[in-house]
């Protein structure tokens, strides 16, 4: 289980992220927790029930956008599953917000004196977009949390050893969130998401950024980078406790 040092400062937020780790199905999927990869329903079910149960959760109320590598981000009240969006707000206690990921960034943004949250799924398309300013301006929007009080949570991720992409994404990201290293791009997405966080007004020793690359490190996470399609998924979870 990942925890975030941050986010445990506050009494009324619980976090975790799961690894590949402690699940049931059959290696190399281990503690999948998607019923999208073509594995064993029972053992999906059975994974759910192992990683939410550590976290006191019940994994049959739970928030969870049905991610499509965007910009939307959606404010919700309830459990359920959330169409055509990568991110999810509330205010409402009680209520897990879950993100998917395998490489992808997984972000907590949390207000602790107003107790709103919202969890991102940044990929390098959502940060292409901005998808952690959008959230944040929602936030600020809806519930008038400022900026400077925010605290936030960058998740294992792939990482800039690891990340390679193609040329084209000179034209997307600034060079400084780029690396070259022989002849090869790497993109540095970590970065991406906290330079964007600090435009925003989020103070730096107010945002933790995991160092743990989830491609060089295939003993403690899944990769759909190292494995594909079929890779399985973690799961990252925040609450708001009431
Ligand atoms: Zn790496």
């Amino acid at each position: 289980m990942i925890s975030s040092d941050i986010l445990a400062r506050f009494r009324n937020i619980r976090f975790g992220m799961s690894t590949r780790h402690g699940g049931v199905s059959p290696e190399p999927l281990g503690m999948n927790l998607s019923f999208r990869v073509g594995d064993n329903q029972k053992h999906v079910e059975e994974n759910r029930r192992r990683f939410f149960g550590t976290l006191g959760l019940d994994p049959h109320h739970l928030a969870v956008p049905l991610q499509c590598h965007s910009d939307h981000v959606q404010m919700v009240g309830g459990a359920g599953e959330y169409e055509s969006c990568d991110g999810l707000i509330t205010n409402t206690a009680d209520l897990p917000l879950v993100v998917t990921v395998a490489d992808c960034l997984p972000v907590v943004l949390f207000e602790p004196e107003k107790a709103v949250l919202g969890h991102v799924h940044a990929g390098w398309r959502g940060s292409a977009r901005k998808i952690v300013e959008r959230t944040v301006e929602t936030m600020r929007r809806e519930f008038g949390t400022s900026p400077d009080s925010m605290v936030a949570f960058l998740g294992p991720s792939a990482g800039v050893c690891c990340y390679e992409v193609g040329g084209e994404m000179a034209e997307v990201f600034p060079s400084d969130e780029l690396e070259r290293r022989n002849n090869k791009m790497f993109l540095n997405l970590k970065k991406a998401n906290v330079d964007q966080l600090l435009a925003c007004g989020l103070r730096r020793e107010n945002i933790e950024v995991s160092n743990l690359c989830t491609i060089c490190a295939p003993d403690q996470f899944h990769s759909f980078r190292r494995e594909g399609n079929h890779s399985g998924r973690m799961m990252s979870v925040a609450m708001i406790v009431g």
